[in-house]
């Protein structure tokens, strides 16, 4: 089976769910707190674990609480835990996430902990399973010069790489020509492309905007509007799946962990979309982030 190797951060979500999200100096009453697995690396391995993709998660954490959480929740959800790094000077990650009970929607702070300490040398150490790997999939939450090393790596071995640009954050040139994915949501595509999106052709705008960075594929996510494609010439539009979302944390997440394991099918781009898309927005329709990843039977 064709390997997926995710670079990424765990964090303990720990979610508050209220009538709103609270407004600076402001004190409500919510109704329901969950405390679970986090961060969109371990999310997104999860997602790609339960569909069935093979996936090596390579991470660091700490000897705490959290750390045993990360452990468990990898090891209950199939994925490898010989590349986790575990210090025990450093803390594992955590995340405060405020969520509106009536729309889903959230507001985050992120602590990374342990992971914002990787270096060079650790993911130089990484390079011969990145060869080996069909894809890899990472984002901006652990330090950029890993970041742009793995997918240098990637590159000067044919494996396809996909980069979730988020949290938005500065770019050098550097890696634009090593993007073939490049999967921001609404927000993060409009600060890489510094264009204003309000509908479906604003988003192909912005992407067109994207590919001439020199990334070679761009899909925007677009919330409960579903997203938009393109590669400098063919574009696709995919309304999102009509479900009844009662939680939005980690549907970014779902997506590129449904897309990585689509793009090692070798299926028409289409297809692939319309299946992380899918993936998606089942995953708005649970609570939580790492819990709320659909298992293949879930997606009939
Ligand atoms: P992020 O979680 O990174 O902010 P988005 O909000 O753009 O990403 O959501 C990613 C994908 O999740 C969307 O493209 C869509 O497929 C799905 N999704 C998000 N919100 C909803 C919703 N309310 N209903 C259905 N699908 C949704």
């Amino acid at each position: 089976m064709s390997k997926i190797f995710v670079l990424g951060i765990f964090v303990a979500d720990i979610s508050f769910t209220g009538s709103k999200i609270p407004l600076t100096g402001e004190t409500i009453l919510g109704s329901n707190y969950n405390i679970g697995p986090g961060g969109k690396g371990c999310n997104q391995a999860i997602a790609i674990s339960r569909l069935g993709g093979k996936v090596n998660f390579f991470s660091k954490i700490g000897k705490d609480n959290y750390g045993t959480l990360a452990l468990n929740t990898l090891k209950k959800n199939n994925i490898e835990t010989e590349h986790i790094i575990q210090d025990e000077k450093l803390k594992t990650g955590v995340a405060g996430i405020f969520v509106d009970k009536s729309s889903g929607k959230n507001a985050i702070n992120v602590i990374t902990g342990a992971p914002s300490t990787l270096t060079l040398e650790d993911i130089n150490q990484k390079t011969e399973l990145i060869k080996n790997s069909k894809i890899l999939l990472t984002q901006l939450e652990v330090p950029k010069d890993v970041i742009l090393a793995s997918l240098t790596i990637a590159k000067e071995n044919n494996v396809t790489t996909i980069l979730n640009p988020a949290p938005a954050s500065n770019l050098s040139k550097e890696f634009f020509n090593k993007i073939d994915y490049f999967t921001p949501n609404e927000t993060e595509a409009e600060f890489y492309s510094g264009m204003k999106i309000q509908n479906e052709s604003g988003a192909k705008k912005a992407s067109r905007q994207l590919i001439n960075l020199g990334i070679k594929k761009v899909i925007i996510t677009l919330g409960e509007k579903g997203l938009v494609y393109s590669d400098g010439k063919d574009e696709i539009y995919l309304k999102a799946n009509n479900v009844k979302a009662i939680d939005t944390t980690g549907a970014g997440d779902a997506f590129n962990g449904g897309l990585a394991f689509a793009l090692t099918s070798k299926k028409p781009i289409k297809e692939c979309l319309e299946f992380a898309n899918k993936v998606a927005s089942i995953s708005t329709t649970k609570l939580g982030a790492g819990d709320a990843m659909p298992f293949l039977k879930d997606l009939h």
